[in-house]
């Protein structure tokens, strides 16, 4: 299938970029990827990847030259612990990535942009209880986002809105709800709670103890990449500007997180639990009333079978590291 927009998907080098402009090459598209390092796994399907700093604006009116449709997906970010722990520095350096990549597509005349913002938007006071009730996009105000990186997200949504209106930059906002898979960053610091599990359990022996931060009641949902990909292109094709929520409804605790990926690894895993640990909102779910109606889809993929593959993957990036003691049962 040939398509004719050229397309820039800003942060190709990350783990959603990645996959997305895999994606959209599949699709027929023309495509640059531009982040400022290259793809930690696997090089870049793109037919033009350039090393850009997108907190400069010359750098980001360089990203944006000649494309039609601009995927924002660039930002510093990472799992709790991280953003807990760098509020400063990531409000900074995605305040100025946001603001720099609307602007030029405006400069340069794209015609549509794509933002991808998180559930980290929702207000805390929602979040209160593991039996949270799912959140539906109009609970975003009043607003009471994750402090750091959760005001930079709101803050684009509404720049997002604005550009659309005053400048008639087509603009589409999505929400996404803890995306996990094959490629994603599993260790360093930056990894989220799935691939965190898997790398403890594949590097524990059957039998062996990882450690859970909090008392693994906190609850969330889980959205496997092939789904976020997908969700993203409809929505980017759809004619919906309002922000729009993207993953998965079915709500687990971290302990039944653990369980699952315990199950695929056919071990017995013992935990112990870091009560100091950051563990963010005490419940999150997303509410998918909006993405049925207008997209007329919702994720396909289970959580065990998304599990399953980011797991078989993260246990052979791991090599050596693995324990011996443990079989692959889930091969
Ligand atoms: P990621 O960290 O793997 O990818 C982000 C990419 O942005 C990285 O490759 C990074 O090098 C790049 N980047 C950072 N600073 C840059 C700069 N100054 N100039 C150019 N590139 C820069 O993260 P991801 O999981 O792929 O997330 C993609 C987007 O989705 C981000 O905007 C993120 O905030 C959002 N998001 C992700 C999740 C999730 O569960 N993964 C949840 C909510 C929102």
């Amino acid at each position: 299938m040939a398509n004719t927009e050229r397309v820039l998907v800003t942060g190709a080098g990350g783990f959603i970029g990645h996959h997305l402009t895999k994606y959209l090459v599949d699709r027929g598209y023309w495509v640059r990827g531009v982040d400022i390092q290259e793809p930690e796994y696997e090089a870049s399907a793109a037919h033009e990847f350039e090393l850009l700093d997108l907190r400069r604006f010359d750098n980001a009116l360089m990203a944006t030259r000649g494309v039609d449709h601009v995927y924002s997906l660039a930002a510093d970010m990472g799992g709790i612990g991280f953003i807990e722990s760098n509020k400063g520095p990531i409000m900074r350096n995605n305040t100025y990535i946001s603001l720099n990549t609307l602007e030029a597509a405006r400069v340069n005349k794209a015609s549509r942009l794509l933002y991808t913002s998180s559930a980290c938007i929702y207000p805390g006071y929602l979040q209160k209880d593991e039996n949270v009730t799912p959140l539906k996009e109009s609970d975003a105000y009043p607003a009471d986002a994750e402090d750091g990186y959760g005001w930079e997200k709101l803050y684009t949504e509404r720049m997002c809105r604005h550009y659309t209106e005053d400048f008639g930059l087509d603009t589409r906002v999505v929400r996404f709800h803890n995306i996990f898979g094959p490629l994603g960053t599993y260790e360093g610091g930056r990894e989220k709670s799935p691939a965190a599990m898997c790398r403890k359990i594949a590097m524990a022996s059957d039998g062996g103890t990882i450690e859970v931060w909090g008392d693994g009641h906190q609850t969330r949902s889980y959205c496997y990449i092939d789904d976020c990909v997908e969700g993203i292109y409809r929505l980017m094709m759809s004619d919906f500007r309002e922000p729009i929520n993207l993953g998965q409804d079915r709500m687990i605790s971290v302990n039944e997180l653990v369980d699952i990926v315990a199950n695929i690894a056919g071990k017995r895993i013992e935990r112990t639990h870091n009560l100091t640990a950051p563990q963010g909102v005490r419940g999150r779910n997303s509410d998918n009333t909006l993405l049925r109606e207008v997209l007329n889809w919702e994720p396909q993929i289970s959580l065990e079978e998304g599990l399953g593959r980011t797991y078989r993957w993260i246990y052979a990036q791991l090599g050596d590291r693995v324990s011996q003691t443990a079989e692959l049962a889930a091969a």
